[in-house]
């Protein structure tokens, strides 16, 4: 008789579906596995219950309508492993047990984090009930897609397409299980890229988008050219176009998205003003100027930008250039200007570049908010998605790396303590003995990270709030006085009292990634993340009320001492313990996302790379945490369907109403005892792979 085997649970030619029926359970197997998947298109593989997806970098033909239906209703392992299967386990189990679920997607950049969010986004949208407000809805959250990817994605040497900040989306779900409205948060979006791009690189999309696909009329208003390297902005990198993206038809989606999220003609416009006045800004150039008595000056074609900047932000040329190279100075009472020099003006006409983009950006996502907000009664149940940027690890790493990476730190232990709490909690629930699990608990580097007196974040801090001229190198010498000693910290400088040197200005953090070096410069500004007190009131002095409303603080008065504001440090650190509370108040399923190779080539299996992040996403740890108690578990209904013919008491039907009489039944011709299964209430327990495919095989020999 040929072998037939069902590929969805022991593999077929593609390797296993689920890791956890490996043989053995060593890296080498699990690679050898996902490169023979890889090269027979199969971009999905589970760890259980968990997707590990690998980039086909091709359009397989498994996202249709008639692929949906097949998902629709049905258990995760009854078919070969898809998003689909994922989504559909979170639905319904939210409909069933009305709980809250969310979707963490995480991965490097390029691995397909935000394709997998619109693959589920889609799903749900199918799957899901019809009417006028829950059309509407589905209409919103679709639309709003092509906006914010415009505003917040950009493309870099990694991926045409990638978003520069990390995304979190509540769907909100009524009774019935139809999609009711919303809720999107945003973080740490790239501001830095408005003003500098790397070699290859270019700014956020809408910059192009709008300088090529806006009319005639509208780019007039603006005063805009339809050539990119006109503009300081979006010039530097060498770049400007990509053949994957058509900046001119992206624009019109734009449009159309905007108008379903229910932006009016004058938000629209508002949004190009202040697109058009960062390119006119970013072409302001400052010469000169003296120390203390004389503010820098501008020619004639920078004032020509600077009349664009004030007319964009109903503001005047006075009050532009007075904010850009004057710095109000409050003492007792007193205010007074002090002239500012070339490079202090630039510095500030930078600022004010990222600050106008990052307040823009949020407006967008809170407009879209606005737009999907659902009363807060409580009755919803919420499916969350989590699209967030994975470990970085590059030749030089920032602040940005460190946030980025200190998230990851965050997620990681949550993903492994709810995969242990879940093993452990069904253990339990199913009175199996439970065996305890050693695993790395990173607890000890958030705390390295977090801390309240001793965390790097409140070393930085305080470094900050230290009056006079305190440097980066104060900031490692600090640390090291503090931390130096920490098992996962160590310092690189090799001399502390050498304040000139440039180099081994850096740190290492053992993350559970790996170490990764990072370089103190900046830090401290990055973190401090001033922008003066004169460039806010710039912009809440704005005649045009909706930019006014992007800068409430610039309503202080100047004379008063301003609050220090939030560091950016703080602030990230505390919007990721807000998430991570929201995370585990929820039901959670992953999606491990991985990038085969550097090339975008689809059939690549780069051995290096894909090691690399199968290291730092955890899998082996993940799959050693799932092996250590039981390969396999399935329901005594599903058993007694799928292996009746193994016992002739259970041939061709099952008479007896227990199911778990009628499993032991089929146990018992097959001479299978414990330890090698386990029976619990309602599944059962299968130790080894070898077991199960033993049960295959027989079955195989009956039909
Ligand atoms: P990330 O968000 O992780 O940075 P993206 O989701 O933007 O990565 O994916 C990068 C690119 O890879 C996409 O623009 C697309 O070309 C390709 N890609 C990702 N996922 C898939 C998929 N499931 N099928 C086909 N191509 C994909
Ligand atoms: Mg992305």
């Amino acid at each position: 008789m040929a072998r037939r085997r069902d590929s969805f649970i022991m593999g077929d030619d593609a390797g296993v579906a689920d890791c956890l029926l490996l043989e053995e359970i060593t890296e080498q197997a699990f690679m050898d596995n996902l490169k023979t998947r890889v090269q027979r298109d199969r971009a999905y593989t589970y760890i259980g219950e968990v997707v590990v997806s690998v980039n086909p970098y091709k359009s397989l033909n498994i996202y249709g309508d008639d692929i949906i239906k097949q998902y629709e209703g049905r258990f995760i392992y009854e078919r070969p492993p898809h998003i689909f299967a994922l989504t559909e386990t979170a639905y319904k189990t939210m409909l069933r047990q009305n709980t809250d679920q969310c979707i963490v997607i995480s991965g490097e950049s390029g691995a397909g984090k935000t394709e997998a969010s619109k693959i589920i986004m889609r799903y749900l949208a199918a799957v899901s009930g019809h009417g006028k407000k829950v059309d509407e809805v589905k209409e919103i959250f679709l639309q709003s897609n092509p906006v914010l990817e415009a505003f917040g994605n950009a493309v870099t040497n990694r991926n045409d397409n990638s978003s520069r900040f990390g995304k979190y989306m509540d769907v909100d779900f009524d009774f019935k299980g139809d999609p009711v409205g919303g809720h999107i948060a945003n973080y740490l979006l790239e501001k830095a890229r408005v003003v500098k791009q790397s070699k290859g690189e270019r700014n956020f999309h809408i910059f192009y988008m709008l300088m090529r696909g806006a009319n005639d009329q509208l780019l007039g208003q603006l005063e805009l050219s339809r050539d990119p390297n006109t503009y300081n902005y979006t010039n530097q990198s060498g770049v400007n176009a990509v053949k994957s993206l058509d900046d001119k038809k992206e624009f019109e989606a734009v449009l159309k998205g905007l108008k379903t999220i229910g932006f009016t003609q004058a938000d629209q416009n508002t949004l190009f003003e202040v697109v058009a006045a960062i390119l006119h800004l970013g072409n302001i150039v400052f010469e000169g100027g003296v120390e203390g008595t004389t503010a820098c000056s501008i020619d004639a074609e920078s004032r020509k930008h600077l009349s664009a900047v004030a007319k964009l932000i109903s503001s005047t040329d006075d009050e532009v250039i007075k904010a850009l190279t004057t710095r109000v100075v409050a003492t007792r009472g007193d205010v007074v200007y002090s002239p500012q020099q070339a490079t202090e003006a630039t510095i500030a006409r930078d600022a004010l570049a990222k600050a106008a983009y990052e307040r823009l950006f949020s407006f967008v996502v809170s407009r879209i908010n606005d737009s999907i907000k659902v009363d807060a009664s409580g009755r919803n149940k919420v499916i969350g998605v989590l699209d967030i940027y994975g470990f970085e690890i590059f030749q030089d790493n920032s602040f940005e790396q460190f946030c980025i990476n200190y998230c990851n730190e965050k997620l990681q232990q949550l993903f492994i303590e709810l995969v242990l709490k879940r093993e452990q909690e069904e253990y339990e629930r199913e009175g199996i003995k439970w065996t305890h699990i050693d695993y790395f608990n990173n607890q000890i580097i958030c705390d390295l990270v977090e801390s309240k007196n001793t965390g790097i974040v409140a070393i930085l801090d305080e470094e900050c709030l230290r009056p006079g001229d305190v440097t980066d190198k104060d900031f490692l010498n600090k640390m090291d006085e503090r931390i130096g000693s920490h098992a996962h910290y160590r310092s690189r400088q090799t001399d502390k009292n050498e304040k000139s040197l440039e180099s081994n200005r850096d740190f290492v953090l053992k993350h559970y990634a790996g170490d990764v070096v990072y370089n103190v410069n900046g830090f401290l500004a990055k973190n401090k993340d001033t922008l003066f007190q004169d460039l806010k009131r710039l912009l809440y002095q704005s005649k045009n009320g909706t930019i006014k409303t992007m800068w409430p603080e610039g309503a202080a008065d100047i004379k008063e001492v301003t609050k220090r504001p939030v560091t950016a440090g703080t602030s990230f650190k505390t919007s990721m313990g807000e998430l991570v509370q929201n995370l585990m108040s929820k039901e959670p399923h992953y999606v491990r996302c991985i990038k085969p190779n550097d090339q975008k080539a689809s059939g690549v299996f780069d051995h290096e790379r894909v090691l690399h992040q199968v290291r730092y996403l955890g899998l082996m740890e993940n799959l050693r945490v799932r092996r250590a108690g039981f390969a396999y578990r399935l329901p005594y209904d599903r058993v007694l369907q799928r292996y009746k013919m193994l016992s002739p008491k259970t041939w061709p039907h099952y008479k007896g109403g227990d199911l778990k009489a009628g499993v032991e039944l089929i146990l018992a011709a097959c001479n299978l005892a414990v330890p090698a299964i386990q029976l619990g209430r309602t599944k059962l327990f299968v130790r080894s792979p070898k077991t199960l495919t033993a049960l295959e095989e027989a079955r195989e020999a009956k039909i």
